[in-house]
């Protein structure tokens, strides 16, 4: 059987001629340990070649696995299935009257693929995803099960690890108490007088805050603020409320996104952007994201307005978040409370390329990471030095697969292997 896999943005066809869909752990393990190469594809939402298995590679998914998610209401965790995606893990928790702590803009990658490369939403606060986890559990390169939690020397490798570890069956989440969130958008905040001061009491006036631009002005076209109705509601005078409800690509229609003018809802109904049944983001892009100590927060996006009239022609808009730092080895947020710089860019790697490598020269400075899942040019030699923990990853990695079953070339690459 042949069939042609892709990403979810259609910019990436993965060599393998077919997606293996195995079901138990049983042919699980058996196709794992008969194989020379494996990759896991999650839903696909990366824009890069992340999940590429190589051309003798095999490609799987563990999207076919009866969907586990198991909430324990008096321990506060739940442990969710290896394919399992965000929205449904969502609607289960809410329903036991739990929430987790976060959530990315939209509902519709899997929790193991979204943790693996570090996925994030907003808040000062608030880590990315893989903050939630406190224990993974692996089928490892001879086809054996393999679980690591909170506690083992290995954990801070084990969430956020590109898929080169193993196949992840199960993950085991915190939770908290459900709550409610207000969404509120605010139009035309300036970037100029905005001091790092300022900068940082916006982006804590709420427990999610999201700044966007399309970067043909100096400064914030939307300010978009997700308030939890049990803390209190600050006054917002750095910019206006907006009037019409409104989509964070412009021209996109707003009843694509979560409700806004202060309506409240449940939290997995305010934290994302897009709503579960809605095609999230503009559907037609291609994305980059770098992230930095938030203290130069500022400094870059004064860098970015220098080179605006580079960007704007192929940015569809531009996203500004925060992420309290963690430890994760190779998340891009660790060990410091970082500033997320999204681009959300026009449907065309070629004309969008020349200015990523443009944005990144204008961010060399800022001890920028990447995005794993996302479209970036930096120099695998100048990744592995903004990585302090790299090595210890990579030893990680050759424990539990020796032979680099699990590393692909953009893998390898990274580890410098
Ligand atoms: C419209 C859109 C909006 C986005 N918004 C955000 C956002 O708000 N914040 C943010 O940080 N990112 C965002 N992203 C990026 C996205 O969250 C990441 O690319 C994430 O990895 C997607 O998860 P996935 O399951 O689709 O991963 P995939 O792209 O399928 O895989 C990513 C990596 O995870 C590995 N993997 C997946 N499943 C497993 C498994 N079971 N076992 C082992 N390895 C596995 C793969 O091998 C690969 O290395 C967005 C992407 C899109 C398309």
């Amino acid at each position: 059987m042949t069939e042609t896999v892709t990403n979810w943005a259609g910019n990436i066809t993965y060599s393998a001629k077919e997606l293996h869909r195995p079901y138990s752990l049983g042919t699980l393990g058996a196709l794992v340990a008969g194989s020379a190469k494996v990759r896991v594809l999650g839903s696909g939402h990366s824009f890069n070649e992340i999940a590429e298995p190589g051309a003798e590679g095999v490609l799987l998914t563990v999207a076919g696995f009866p969907p586990v998610i198991d909430v324990d209401s008096a321990a506060r965790t739940v442990r969710v299935g290896g394919g399992v995606r965000y929205a449904e893990l969502a609607r289960a928790v809410y329903a036991h009257g739990l929430a987790l702590p976060n959530m990315a803009s939209l509902p519709h990658i899997s929790v193991a693929g979204s943790v693996a490369t570090g996925t994030h939403g907003s808040g000062v606060g608030n880590g990315a995803l893989a903050a939630a986890v406190r224990e993974v559990e692996l089928v490892v390169a001879d086809g054996s099960a393999v679980t690591i939690g909170r506690g083992d020397a290995r954990f801070d490798g084990a969430v956020t690890s590109l898929g080169a570890l193993g196949v992840v069956t199960a993950l085991t989440l915190d939770l908290a108490p459900s709550f409610d969130v207000e969404q509120h958008v605010f139009t035309e905040l300036p970037l100029d007088g905005l001091d790092f001061e300022t900068f940082e009491t916006v982006m804590a006036s709420a427990y999610s805050v999201s700044l966007f631009t399309d970067w043909r002005g100096p400064g914030f076209g939307q300010v978009w603020l997700k308030r939890r109705v049990d803390q209190p509601l600050g006054r917002f005078p750095w910019a206006a409320p907006a009037t019409e409800k409104m989509h964070p690509v412009p021209g996109m229609p707003a009843v694509n996104c979560t409700e806004q003018f202060g309506v409240p809802g449940p939290w997995h109904e305010r934290l994302p952007h897009f709503r579960a049944e809605f095609t999230p983001s503009s559907g037609a892009e291609l994305q980059s994201e770098y992230l930095l100590p938030r203290s130069y927060a500022v400094d870059a996006l004064h860098a970015i307005d220098g080179i605006r009239e580079t960007v704007a022609p192929v940015l569809q808009t531009c996203e500004v978040r925060t992420v309290a730092a963690d430890d994760q080895w190779l998340s891009p947020s660790y060990g410091r409370d970082t500033v997320a710089l999204h681009f959300t860019w026009v449907e065309d790697m070629a004309a969008v390329l020349p200015v990523v490598r443009r944005l990144e020269a204008a961010l060399d400075d800022f001890d920028a990471r990447p995005h794993w899942g996302k479209v970036f040019v930096v120099p695998a030699e100048v990744l592995r030095g903004r990585y302090p923990r790299l090595g210890d990853f990579r030893a990680l990695a050759r424990e539990l697969d020796p032979a680099g079953k699990f590393t692909n070339a953009f893998v390898r690459e990274i580890l410098g292997d």
